[in-house]
């Protein structure tokens, strides 16, 4: 067990829709949150080393990372892998050198093959071929599950990952195209209400399954895995069960109060057919998820009018 009570821990990422979902998470928690700023550069390996010398956490939750959807990650591949390489093995590697004890390296449910059984436990990991539109960044977060390991088999650190499954809710990317799909579904939807279009246009043949968590869901999880979990495997972090892109699309319509029609444009790629964690072992470890997926996505809705009405939607 590790008490949160009187730790300092360094957010790594706090600007991103999970690291600000943790620093929410962690008020409620007699600890210290460290953020950086802006400038500091976590691909820049000497940045990362002064500002963890100087720093010395007791933990570090590295939740920085280069993301964004299935478009994005096919049009940048370059930088979702590089980006994601260095931040992982800058960090890492820093926070060994200063002596921190305890980090939690965030992943992500694309690590694991694209053909691998549903719903995919944690030892289906390098089981298989990857799911082509987001290798880039799956390669990087299969490294990062490993560098942890390796600090752990080499120097006894207490490193562990945890493997969330597609996340939404405050603090999301709603740009049209780089964003992941419910994000992309609530700006869609939205703006066909509110521009009385007769239809939203959906990527694919909406026949793909995919699994959405909470943020908030996500954050709790890993402060009980941060406090309670020290071994060497990553664990995932899902909300237990899926649906199609197609009745997606109709639960945000639902939601947003869109009664036109759904199109679907087969030319755009369907990615990996079904994405399902199996959450047994996080729920062996006392953890289970409590926000629901149609009461999120109203959430998640009145955070994208907030934005809209501040200018930064
Ligand atoms: P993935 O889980 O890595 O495939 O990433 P996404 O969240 O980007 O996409 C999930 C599924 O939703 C894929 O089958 C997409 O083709 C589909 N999809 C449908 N409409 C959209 C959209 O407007 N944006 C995105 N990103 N995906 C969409």
């Amino acid at each position: 067990v590790f008490p949160l009570a009187g730790k300092r821990i360094w957010i790594a990422g706090h600007r991103g829709m999970v690291g600000g979902a943790l620093v929410r998470r962690l008020e409620s928690e007699a600890c210290e949150v460290l953020t950086t700023e802006r400038s500091l550069d976590l691909r820049d390996q000497a940045s990362v080393r002064a500002w963890l010398a100087e720093e010395t956490p007791d933990a570090i939750v590295l939740a920085a990372a280069k993301v964004g959807g299935i478009l994005a990650n096919d049009s940048y591949p370059a930088d979702f892998l590089y980006d994601n390489l260095m931040i992982a093995a800058n960090v890492i590697e820093a926070a060994h050198r200063a002596d921190v004890d305890r980090l939690l390296f965030l992943g992500s449910s694309c690590i694991y093959p694209r053909l691998a059984a549903q719903p995919m436990r944690e030892d289906a990991l390098l089981t298989g071929l990857l799911e082509p539109t987001n290798e880039w960044y799956a390669i990087a977060k299969i490294a990062g599950i490993k560098l942890a390991q390796a600090y752990r088999k080499q120097h006894g650190r207490s490193y562990i990952s945890a493997m969330p499954t597609n996340l939404y809710g405050p603090g999301d990317n709603y740009h049209p195209k780089n964003s992941h799909v419910l994000p992309a579904l609530i700006r869609k939807t939205h703006e066909a209400k509110t521009g009385d279009a007769d239809a939203i246009e959906v990527w694919g043949t909406g026949t793909p399954r995919r699994e959405f968590l909470h943020v908030d869901d996500l954050a709790d999880a890993l402060v009980h895995l941060l406090v309670h979990y020290d071994e060497a495997e990553h664990v995932n972090v899902g909300a237990g069960e899926d649906i199609a892109i197609g009745d997606l699309a109709r639960l945000v319509a639902e939601v947003v109060g869109f009664t036109g029609g759904i199109e679907f444009d087969a030319s755009k790629p369907d990615g990996t057919p079904r994405k399902l964690l199996d959450c047994s072992k996080l729920s062996d470890l006392g953890w289970q998820p409590s926000i629901g997926l149609r009461d999120g996505i109203a959430a998640a809705y009145a955070d994208f009018l907030d934005g809209e009405t501040r200018g930064l939607g």
